[in-house]
């Protein structure tokens, strides 16, 4: 692991409508009782970063949201991994995983809307926009008890938009009750919500009319799956054009532009028992002009909704790491924050922007990952392993990384890994990296398919880490009694204290 710094880079805002100002000396948080320390990777950038930093957010009346933690650190569409865990954490957390930082911080658990898994709504909550600093930094604190633990083989890039343009989206398609052959308009079908609501709702089924403005983003929109585009821009008259395209109106409207106009006239677009589905948050007040009797004739639903619970977040997840929903990112540097504010004031952004926070000490080279993957189902059961190497110069990183290639390959837990830092007298980079991998349901095979995987790695990983080490240095030992407990049953715990008074492992014949 790397070493975690007291100070990080943070965007933060002193104060609202004052523009961005990054700063170089911001303090990195220690975690707390019950928290985690996570390295932020990457931040998708959403429109209510730039309301809330402007002062412009507006609340539940409409009115703006004033009372923000100053200074204001935004992000909330944010993918790190942990790299500390603080005290009383559940046992199966562990370093390196990766996490989302969405927009809702902590949770009673205990108030009506937690019960009933609605836990977006509690009474009680924080959040990343309002009272806690967001992911426009490189370390963030986290409650462990409400995390958003990622599956390890996610893109964490493009995870990030997911977190609340992909998650509020899927819950519009949900909330619409979109069914296979549906009719569905998405307006603003080109931006960083629009293209995944379009996606999300192909994925029930729907056909997709998608309403933007622009030739470039007509195309964008047919690409990701909509059958139809309405161009505002050329199209005088948008309800006519729905009506005649559906033969009489749409099933749902999910309407993901910023503006109140494109709210306004929204629900004319639909058929009988259509629903209307609100995403966007205009900033400023605004009230929809449809009329009673057209929702009481046509019974109408309109409905809305704030993000989604987590297990509706991972569920959205997952159907981006199926590659069922494909989010369109533009990476760009961290630094870019206020250009990109600029750009999305002006409504000139095709899907999501992201930002590149901070470097992934941890990032598993996707050769060597795919080959740990497909190459050697080795598996492992329940023992302790050493893997360590003497050789000089040579990143912790590197040693993680052949760990971490073994735990994927055999899809096992990977318990206490101990990375120990570099001994400055002895000129040894690294002296040691201990896991315990387990794998209870699978029969052990021999251990040399480790060295296997070292050698391969060394040769074929095409990882200057890894070829920093010779594959002959690469050492295995076990633990003696590194095994189930066989009072407790509980796998083997390996505990830094019993590491260091364990001078002599005993070395495996590779
Ligand atoms: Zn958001
Ligand atoms: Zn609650």
């Amino acid at each position: 692991m790397s070493i975690i710094p007291t100070t990080q880079t943070a965007a933060t805002v002193p104060e609202l409508g004052g523009g961005v100002k990054f700063v170089h000396d911001y303090p990195v948080p220690q975690p707390g009782h019950n928290e985690v320390l996570a390295k932020v990777l990457y931040s998708g950038v959403c429109q209510s970063d730039l309301h809330t930093q402007a002062g412009i957010a507006s609340d539940a009346n409409g009115n703006p949201i004033t009372k923000v933690k100053l200074p204001h650190v935004g992000g909330h569409e944010g993918v790190g991994r942990i790299v500390a865990i603080g005290p009383g954490c559940d046992d199966d957390i562990r370093l390196g995983m990766f996490v989302g930082i969405r927009f809702s911080s902590r949770i009673c658990r205990r108030c009506e809307f937690c019960l009933a898994g609605k836990e977006q709504h509690c009474t009680k909550s924080t959040n990343h926009l309002h009272h806690e600093d967001g992911s426009f930094q490189e370390y963030i604190a986290l409650d462990a008890g409400y995390l958003t633990i990622l599956p390890n083989d996610i893109d964490p890039a493009v995870i990030g938009p997911v977190l609340c343009a992909g998650l509020t989206t899927y819950k519009a398609v949900k909330n619409a009750n979109v069914k296979a052959a549906d009719w569905v308009v998405v307006v603003g079908a080109g931006g960083g919500l629009g293209h995944l609501a379009v996606q999300y709702a192909r994925a029930q089924g729907a056909i997709v009319i998608g309403i933007d403005g622009g030739a470039a983003k007509g195309d964008f929109i047919k690409e990701i799956g909509a059958s139809e585009y309405i161009d505002f821009t050329t199209t005088p008259n948008l309800i006519e054009k729905v009506h005649e395209l559906t033969s009489g109106g749409a099933n749902a409207v999910i309407v993901t532009a910023a503006s109140v106009k494109a709210f306004q006239q929204a629900a004319d677009m639909l058929k009988v028992g259509g629903t209307l589905s609100c995403v966007g948050i205009p900033s400023e007040k605004g009230y929809l002009l449809t009329p009673i009797s057209s929702i009481v004739i046509k019974g109408l639903h309109i409905t809305g909704n704030l993000v989604g619970s987590l297990k509706e977040c991972l569920e959205a997840v997952d159907l981006v790491r199926r590659g069922v929903v494909k989010p369109k990112i533009t990476i760009r540097p961290f630094e870019d924050l206020p250009k990109i504010y600029d750009e999305l004031e002006k409504g000139d952004v095709s899907g999501r922007m992201v930002l590149k926070i901070a470097k992934d000490d941890l990032a598993l080279p996707s050769a060597i990952a795919s080959f740990a993957k497909n190459a050697i189902p080795f598996k492992l059961a329940e023992c302790g392993v050493f893997v360590w190497t003497e050789a000089p110069s040579v990143h912790s990183g590197a040693v993680y990384q052949f760990v971490e290639a073994c735990t994927i390959s055999s899809s096992s837990k990977l318990d206490n890994t101990l990375l120990y830092p570099a001994s400055q007298t002895l000129q040894i980079a690294l002296l040691a990296a201990t896991s315990v991998l387990r794998n209870v349901s699978s029969s052990p095979v021999p251990i040399p398919n480790l060295n296997q995987i070292v050698n391969h790695s060394v040769h074929h990983g095409g990882n200057a880490r890894y070829n920093e080490i010779p594959p002959e240095s690469y050492r295995f030992g076990v633990l003696p009694n590194a095994t189930v407990d066989g009072a407790t049953n509980q796998p083997f715990k390996n505990e830094n204290a019993d590491f260091e008074q364990q001078t002599s492992p005993t070395e495996l014949k590779l």
